[in-house]
């Protein structure tokens, strides 16, 4: 890069949000300088391990397939817990196109930063911006340890922990109901044992989300859900636990990590395996209720920065690339008319609204709060009924199947009130209205 080069876009964060819009920016012609804290792409950034290759798709048509992915998810497996019992319900699918797979976190991240290298962007690794700076209510540029960096527009993709934000007062602080604390190990067992244990042929890959099976006596219910995916040696496997959970019940959040390992069921899937990373990294989750504004004089905010996850289909990177696919739009339109004011800029969020990305966070707004709100029922009490009556369908007592499948039913009105019942179904059927009309 030439000294003191003209900088037409500053992005704060090589994550995909960030590498997505300097991508779109410097296709055309525009000089997108990427600051990054970390040394190495992605070395210190937290995910499950699942893509969606669509959205790669879209920013790198012609080399999308090149992408190191480890394995196409094929099997789907939805797996409910209650003590050490499980209830798996798995989907594979032999016939579309492959739509997702597995990849590292930093083989991701690299493959992503150096495709938009080749298209332009430069790139400044190793290099902490320690705050924004503003004239007014415009941000100018950025400080780092060492220097100032101005131009006329910044965008902010520094992922969930915005810290630039908060200082900037750009973004309210967040609540602990408003997040939540995924904490993730990577366990090696080997490409053999994957294939024979997932059943996976070559590059075939298999995932889990479990619901329930994680509260223990006397302690609030977690809001809570865990995963598992399998890449070509090793597995990820981890718990996304409410943050106000965890202040509530002052357990740590590897704790629940632990008590997932060790119901029978998951403990099958990673036993003899070796744990060669332990991470943790929090996510946003309220969701089209708690979005900020996204864009403001000389700024845009993309991806986690601006909570854009959808916490229901664990969907983050692909909501991160479209953002900044649609932010890098905007950026240009700016050029363009030579304005970087909100005036233009508020097109960004016109345009995003357009999108899967926003569609996708209002079709799901209630679901979140929903589940929050009945945790009881959906992460405990519903668990353990599953259970009882699988448990009720696989035995023979020898006492008559009519009179234990009454016993069964009679058990929801002596266990709950009428009122709680109902107001259970309400609040599902509502989530489920809303998500198609
Ligand atoms: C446990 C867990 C599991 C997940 N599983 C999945 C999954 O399976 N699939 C999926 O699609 N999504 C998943 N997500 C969500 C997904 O990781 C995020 O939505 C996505 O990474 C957001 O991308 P981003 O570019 O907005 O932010 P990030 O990926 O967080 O990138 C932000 C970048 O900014 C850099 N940075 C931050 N501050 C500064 C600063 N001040 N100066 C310079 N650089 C800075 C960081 O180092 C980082 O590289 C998961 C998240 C977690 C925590």
């Amino acid at each position: 890069m030439e000294k003191n080069p003209k900088i037409d876009v500053i992005v704060i964060g090589a994550g995909p949000s960030g590498v997505a819009c300097a991508t779109v920016a410097a296709r055309y012609g525009l000089k997108v300088l990427v600051i990054e804290k970390a040394s190495h792409f992605g070395v210190k950034n937290v995910y499950g391990g699942a893509v969606y290759l669509e959205s790669i798709k879209e920013l790198f048509p012609k080399t999308y397939k090149n992408c190191p992915y480890e394995r196409f998810l094929k099997k789907h497996n939805y797996v409910i817990l209650n003590g050490n019992n499980s209830i798996n319900v798995s989907y594979e699918n032999n016939e579309d196109e492959k739509t997702s797979a597995t990849i590292t976190r930093f083989a991701f991240d690299s493959f992503l930063a150096e495709e938009a290298r080749k298209e332009g962007v430069y790139f400044a690794t190793e290099t902490l911006v320690t705050s924004l700076i503003k004239k007014g209510n415009k941000i100018v540029g950025v400080k780092t340890e060492t220097e100032e960096i101005y131009a006329p527009v910044a965008v902010i993709a520094e992922g969930f922990n915005s810290i630039l934000l908060n200082e900037a007062n750009l973004k309210k602080k967040t609540s602990p109901k408003s997040a939540i604390l995924g904490v993730k190990e990577t366990i090696r067992l080997g490409e053999e044992t994957i294939k024979q244990r997932f059943q996976l042929k070559e590059n075939e890959g298999s995932m889990y989300e479990f619901f329930g099976g994680l509260n223990k006596e006397g302690e609030d219910i977690p809001f809570s859900m865990g995963f598992l995916y399998t890449f070509k040696n090793t597995v990820s496997i981890g718990v996304g636990v409410s943050m106000e959970t965890l202040l509530k019940n002052k357990v740590k959040p590897y704790e629940y990590l632990n008590r997932l390992k060790n119901n029978e069921f998951v403990k099958n899937l990673i036993e003899g395996g070796e744990l060669v990373e332990y991470s943790a990294h929090s996510i946003p989750e309220g969701g089209y209720n708690e979005l900020p504004e996204i864009f403001g004089d000389g700024y845009l905010i993309v991806g986690d920065a601006a909570n854009l996850v959808d916490s229901v289909h664990f969907e983050g990177t692909n909501l991160a690339i479209k953002s900044g696919i649609v932010a890098g739009e905007v950026i240009i339109e700016a050029y363009k008319k030579k304005n970087f004011t909100k005036k233009i800029l508020k097109n960004y969020k016109k345009k995003l609204n357009e999108t899967f990305v926003i569609k996708d966070l209002k079709t799901y707004k209630n679901v979140i709060p929903t589940l929050l709100k009945r945790k009881n029922s959906i992460f405990s009490y519903y668990p353990k009924k599953i259970d009882e009556f699988f448990k009720l369908w696989t035995t023979a007592n020898n006492k008559g199947k009519k009179q234990s499948y009454r016993k069964f039913l009679f058990s929801f009105f002596k266990e709950r009130s009428l009122k709680e019942l109902l107001s259970d179904v309400i609040s599902f059927v509502k989530c489920a209205i809303e998500a198609i009309i």
